[in-house]
């Protein structure tokens, strides 16, 4: 007999394998970024078709099989409802899934990360006002990628290390950080005072990063900074 394993995760992708089969890619608490592959799901009557989908929280169980993991149940324990009938917070939900998908290593623990993700869900779950999805993404994007090692200092010069001052300050994509006025060379993104004091709140106080109160224009210019940080790392 082989051994059961459990956890619980977060359902990241789906790939139809074979006739009847679906490989899934799940975000685990006890064991990172794993696939498991359920035989014969796309049956009409699997009884485990219901409960495992692309962005649904599940408890699973599975087994080492001989190349793949084979899950053998899974139970729901949230679908994210109000998540899946907003489009606007799906959209934000799938970038969320593509990060953890795209970056996360295979069968790597990843508490940390584990946890911002369920509570970036938690919060997008929630019936917030439009502009804090975009606050939310923003701070799950940012402890994201500092928990991965992509961190950006938002508080000091990368080069001459001196507190940032009032104004405007530079964002490299190139270095991957932030320069002051003095020593930012050419090809620079220009961060104003608010961009800057967005960023620190929603990393550090990601619990309220639902609750933030910030201009629209100054959310949207760094969800198109993140955007555009994200390419530079997969160009890596
Ligand atoms: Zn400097």
């Amino acid at each position: 007999m082989y051994k059961k394993i459990r956890t619980e995760g977060l359902v990241l992708k789906k790939i139809p394998s074979g006739e009847a089969d679906y490989l899934f890619s799940i975000f685990s608490k006890d064991l990172g970024k794993i696939q498991v592959l359920a035989k014969a799901i796309r049956k009409i009557s699997s009884k485990l078709k219901n409960q495992i989908d692309v962005l649904n929280l599940v408890k699973i169980e599975f087994v080492q099989g001989k190349g793949n993991l084979i899950l053998t149940d899974a139970i729901l324990v949230s679908p994210f409802f109000s998540i899946k009938k907003d489009l606007m917070r799906l959209k934000i939900s799938f970038k969320i899934l593509e990060i953890l998908q795209n970056f996360l290593p295979l069968e790597t623990k990843e508490e940390r990360i584990y946890k911002i993700s369920l509570l970036a869900f938690k919060k997008l779950e929630k019936n917030i006002k439009p502009l804090n999805v975009f606050s939310v993404y923003l701070g799950f994007f940012w402890i994201f990628f500092a928990l991965s090692g992509y961190g950006v200092d938002f508080y000091r010069c990368f080069r001459c290390q001196k507190k940032l001052k009032k104004g405007i300050n530079y964002f490299s994509l190139k270095e991957k950080a932030i320069f002051c006025k003095i020593c930012y060379s050419q090809g620079g993104i220009p961060l104003s005072e608010n961009h800057i004091k967005i960023l620190r709140f929603v990393t550090e106080n990601f619990n309220l990063a639902d609750k933030l109160r910030a201009k629209k224009d100054d959310l949207l210019d760094l969800i198109k900074l993140s955007e555009s940080y994200l390419k530079s790392i997969e160009e890596i």
